[in-house]
């Protein structure tokens, strides 16, 4: 399908039903679409047409759903803006993406670009726009841009035909129908929050209700008032809501499955999310250039905490080696993914597009291995490896050893230089509130589970482990900081 139309088709089957809100209110079927159209108006009134690239500059609110829906039905591209980025980094996504516009709360006369405010959109007259002449599977949709934990972020190119395939996909997967309701806490500058968040549960007649941003205590409340089916959300969530297991017993019963991805989240992780939750965690594997998601665990087969699942319906995963033959399986090399979710490649970066997809195929940069039942398991990034003296050595591992600790509340390890090794493995910790075990337990504690030779050299305990705007831990401000302090 063509997401120009999701509006129309929502509002033909049951005008009357609920389709999205936040803090601010609801919005029916119906009023989705006249909502729609008179972003569409505004859009059409400053010039934007097929083709064109509309930026987004808004935190996670109804209006970005609305704009994304309104440029679509245009034949327009959506390029969304992590708000929190600063007047330079929010100029080079326009710049990058040729925006010809950025729609956001306020003005913005630092950008190249007309703003297109809130304001102005409502005081748009409501008129009936027209979907479109010609549109087609391969127009793009979405210009996404990584969230950069390695080098400049490069807009990846999703079309319709990509976002149809992973929504069909997700909705078979999640068995999903006009029943679920998502709670969208997860940004909606990213593909998660898109289109597992919102147009999955939208195209399958379901509702979605957006939280701002995510606040553990509010979270738990929104869930006992909204009771959504569903969430997504990332390790870094998790781990907070974990934190808060021993205080706090919601009511979390109305939740059908969580799913996680993002990052390597602890298999302990999910047990005890599960265990104190009783929810079910369903952990993927994905990435911004597969739109979402390429493996999954079953929603009622055997789910295996530290694997990402398996493959989904329609995609092809396979595990290679440096000259792109696939291995025996168990076997560990890089994670190659082909099928309708990859990516139509980097805006304005054919030279990237080129080394990413070989063949058809997307090379991940993970490093993975299928196990015996086929079931993916991620080892790590290659460029998180650590090479010590010649051997490889993979940072989850060492993590994994941290995570068994009791007292463990998040953990990242990365590679500082040695003159003997040229890299050695050192870790940053955080405990859990209220913890009193020293850096000396935990170096016994990993000890008893690592080879020598993967032990970190050195383990700092730290009050909070710095994360990227996405909520993953930022390893490239850990390895900056071990390069600038003093050896
Ligand atoms: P880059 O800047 O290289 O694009 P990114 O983190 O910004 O990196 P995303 O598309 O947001 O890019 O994330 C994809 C990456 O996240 C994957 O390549 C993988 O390394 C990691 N990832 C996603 N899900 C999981 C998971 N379940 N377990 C481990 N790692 C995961």
């Amino acid at each position: 399908m063509h997401f120009a139309t999701l509006a129309d088709a929502r509002a033909e089957r049951a005008p009357a039903a609920p389709a999205i809100s936040d803090e601010a209110g609801a919005l029916t079927n119906a009023e989705l679409l006249t909502r729609t159209e008179q972003v569409a108006a505004a859009l059409e009134d400053r010039g934007i047409a097929h083709g064109d690239v509309v930026a987004v500059f808004l935190p996670n609110r109804v209006e970005l759903i609305l704009v994304l829906l309104a440029a679509w039905r245009l034949g327009a591209v959506v390029t969304p803006i992590n708000p929190v980025l600063g007047p330079t980094e929010t100029a080079y996504q326009v710049t990058d993406a040729a925006a010809k516009l950025v729609v956001a709360e306020a003005e913005r006369d630092d950008l190249s670009v007309p703003t297109l405010t809130l304001d102005a959109i409502r005081a748009t007259p409501e008129r009936h726009v027209a979907v479109a002449d010609g549109l087609a599977g391969d127009d793009l949709a979405l210009l996404i841009y990584t969230s950069g934990t390695t080098g400049s972020p490069k807009g990846v190119m999703l079309t319709h035909g990509n976002l149809d395939a992973m929504t069909a996909s997700f909705i078979e997967w999640f068995e999903m129908d006009e029943r679920d309701h998502g709670l969208l806490i997860l940004p909606l500058f990213h593909a998660n929050g898109i289109v597992l968040g919102t147009l999955s549960p939208l195209r399958a007649g379901g509702r979605v209700t957006i939280s701002r941003r995510f606040v553990r205590d509010r979270f738990f409340a929104d869930v006992e008032r909204y009771r959504p089916t569903f969430f997504s959300a990332v390790p870094a969530i998790y781990a907070m809501l974990n934190s808060a297991a021993d205080e706090v017993h919601p009511d979390l019963s109305s939740v059908r499955f969580a799913v996680c991805g993002a990052a390597p989240m602890p298999a302990e992780a999910i047990r005890r999310f599960e265990e104190h939750f009783d929810v079910k965690i369903v952990e993927g594997y994905g990435l911004s250039e597969t739109t979402t998601a390429s493996t999954i665990n079953p929603l009622h087969g055997v789910r295996k905490p530290g694997t990402v699942g398996l493959p989904l319906p329609g995609q092809r995963v396979a595990v290679v080696d440096a000259s792109g033959a696939e291995v025996a399986q168990g076997e560990t090399g890089e994670v190659v993914i082909a099928g309708p979710v990859v990516m139509a490649g980097y805006l304005g970066r054919p030279d990237e597009t080129a080394r990413t997809i070989l063949d058809g195929w997307l090379h991940t940069g993970d490093i993975g291995r299928f196990d015996e039942d086929g079931y993916l398991q991620i080892v790590d990034r290659i460029k998180d490896m650590i090479i010590r003296g010649g051997e490889n050595v993979y940072p989850k591992e060492i993590e994994n050893a941290f995570y068994s600790h009791p007292d463990v509340h998040e953990v990242a390890v990365v590679g500082a230089p040695h003159a003997v090794f040229g890299e050695v493995p050192v870790a940053f910790v955080s405990l859990r509130d209220g913890a009193a075990v020293t850096a000396d337990e935990l170096s016994a504690h990993v000890a008893a589970i690592l080879a020598a030779y993967k032990r970190p050299t050195r383990i700092t305990l730290v009050d909070e482990i710095p994360k990227n705007p996405v909520g993953k831990i930022d390893k490239p401000a850990l390895r900056k900081r071990v390069r600038d302090s003093a050896d």
